[in-house]
């Protein structure tokens, strides 16, 4: 990386690179509008406010914050003792905050950026709405393929002394930022760039704002209810996930939000994850609570979408053969249980000890997919 090395002794430190543009506070605004038509069943206004939003001088203000550096914005000075690079093996592990810290540092700082102030919105929010609205809530892994308010407004956890030059991942080192001020700073210290710490000021209201967080609270999918019955009995106790299983399926389902899946419903007794697929159909992944310790994974999709299904069939069989199971077509048709190799049900932990298995079967699915609709 070219850095530019200026003499900035007299320069007045600032909060963050560049104050955000008014356009920003108009498409939360919109966003927010938007959220509340989709829950009120307006889709077409849902669709037309989330358009609004994506608004082309939002996209040209980030791209100057996290595109090339530029020596008058990013203003990068030599600081007195400041910490060298660190050796990538020797860096505080882990490298991003787990579950809980994410959750103490949000319900400290609220969800807006800690620099610049600006409302933001989390991953999975933003999947949910790109699922929702694949046209207006745009994105794909281009930036210009990516809604303008969307990246702008994208929740991310920062480290204010990099984890490259020793930050660890604790509440104290990390704060709520947007996607301009995280990215435009990457390895440089505060210092360096000559802005201010921002844990020298109090966080802003974290009232008022909730990320649109109120659209992963939709209704649940028929396949979340069906998983959720037990066969014989109805509990007389609902059964929920313990908080370790929860916490571990929270750090699948950000995996899975790069991917384009949204949580579908309630957290605390199933998960069911959904995307939209290139070409249209819905697909799903999930869990529910039997009895409380034991779940059983379905996957499958709704039968009011369709695909190519071979290559769904191929899919699920490498997903069974990942948690070391085999698939179990259902009556309907268009829903399978992974079993074990024994008819045992796998449990869900099986999923998150093998994560990185699934997901990367999910990603050779996603890129079959995406070449089967390219090819028609
Ligand atoms: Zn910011």
């Amino acid at each position: 990386m070219i850095v530019f090395m200026i003499d900035f002794k007299a320069a007045p430190l600032r909060s963050c690179f560049s104050p955000p543009i008014p356009q920003i506070a108009e498409a939360a605004e919109l966003l927010s509008r938007a959220a509340d038509a989709h829950l009120a069943g307006d889709a077409a206004e849902a669709e037309r406010l989330i358009r609004a939003a994506d608004m082309p001088p939002i996209a040209a203000w980030t791209r100057s914050i996290f595109g090339k550096v530029n020596p008058d914005l990013h203003a990068f000075r030599q600081t007195a003792d400041a910490p060298p690079l660190v050796a990538k093996a020797d860096r505080p592990r882990p490298r991003m905050p787990g579950v809980a810290i994410k959750k103490a540092i949000e319900a400290r700082d609220g969800l807006r950026c800690r620099f610049c102030g600006m409302p933001v919105i989390r991953p999975q929010v933003r999947a949910r709405l790109h699922a929702l609205y694949p046209d207006a809530a745009r994105w794909g892994p281009r930036d210009r393929e990516q809604h303008a308010a969307l990246q702008c407004m994208w929740l991310q956890y920062d480290h204010v002394l990099p984890n490259s030059r020793g930050g660890d991942s604790s509440p104290e080192n990390v704060v709520v930022t947007c996607a301009p001020c995280n990215f435009g700073r990457g390895n440089w210290t505060v210092a360096e760039v000559g802005i201010a710490d921002p844990r020298d000021r109090a966080p802003g209201p974290v009232e008022g704002w909730d990320g649109l967080d109120r659209l992963l609270e939709a209704a649940p999918h028929p396949v979340a209810r069906e998983a959720a019955r037990a066969p014989d009995e109805t509990p007389a106790r609902e059964p929920e996930f313990d908080s370790g299983l929860a916490d571990a399926l929270d750090e699948f389902e950000e995996a899975l939000a790069d991917r384009g899946a949204w949580v579908d419903v309630s957290p605390r007794r199933a998960r069911i994850y959904r995307w939209r697929a290139p070409g249209g159909q819905t697909f799903t992944l999930g869990a529910a609570c039997a009895d409380g310790t034991f779940e059983t994974y379905l996957v499958g999709w709704p039968a009011e979408t369709s695909g190519p299904l071979p290559l769904a069939h191929a899919f699920l069989r490498l997903l069974a053969g990942a948690l070391g199971g085999a698939v179990r077509e259902t009556p309907t048709g268009h829903q399978w249980h992974v079993r074990g190799p024994d008819g045992a049900q796998p449990r869900l932990t099986l999923v998150l000890e093998r994560s990185d298995a699934c997901l990367s079967v999910i990603d050779a699915y996603l890129a079959a997919l995406a070449g089967a609709v390219n090819r028609t």
